[in-house]
C-alpha cells in the first residue's frame, strides 16, 4: 500500500487482528514517514456452489438474503433479522471446510433457519425450494411442523 500523502511505498510497523475477518495494519511511510492505519479485510477462502445441474458458481451470500426476503415479504423479519440468518448460514458453511458446497445444503440450512424463526417464511422458502410437488406432501411438511 501506498503512502497516503507522497505515494511512495509503506512498511507495515503493527499488525494486528481487528474482527474476525479484518486486520488493522499500522503502516509507515519510507519516504516521509507518514503514519496511517489501515484496516484490511482478511482473505477469506473461496466457497464454490454446485448447483443441481453441476454447474459452478461462487457463493453470495447476497443471493441467500435476496431468497429469505423473498420468502419474508410482508412478514416480521427485518432485514437485521435475515442479515443474521445469512451470516450464521455463512458461517456454517466455511465451519463445513469444503471448498464446494452444493446449493441443497445451502437450501436445507435457509430452512433449518428460517424454521426457527418464522413458519410462514420458511413454508415459502420450502415451497419454492422443495417444489412441493404435490398437495399432500405440503399437508406432511405442515404435520411435521405442527409436531
Ligand atoms: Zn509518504
Amino acid at each position: 500500500m501506498l503512502c497516503l500523502k507522497c505515494h511512495n511505498e509503506t512498511r507495515v510497523i503493527d499488525s494486528r487482528e481487528d474482527t474476525e475477518h479484518s486486520i488493522r495494519r499500522r503502516r509507515e511511510c519510507l519516504q516521509c514517514a507518514h503514519r496511517f492505519t489501515t484496516f484490511e479485510r482478511a482473505e477469506m477462502p473461496r466457497l464454490i456452489v454446485v448447483k443441481r445441474d453441476g454447474s459452478k458458481t461462487p457463493f453470495q451470500k447476497e443471493k441467500i438474503a435476496q431468497g429469505i426476503a423473498k420468502a419474508a415479504e410482508k412478514r416480521p423479519l427485518s432485514l437485521a433479522d435475515i442479515h443474521r440468518i445469512v451470516e450464521t448460514i455463512e458461517q456454517q458453511l466455511y465451519d463445513r471446510g469444503d471448498d464446494e458446497i452444493s446449493s441443497r445444503v445451502i437450501g436445507e440450512l435457509v430452512m433449518q433457519e428460517l424454521r426457527t424463526v418464522d413458519t410462514v417464511s420458511y413454508l415459502r422458502f420450502a415451497s419454492v425450494y422443495k417444489a412441493f410437488r404435490s398437495a399432500n406432501a405440503f399437508e406432511k411438511e405442515l404435520k411435521a411442523l405442527q409436531r
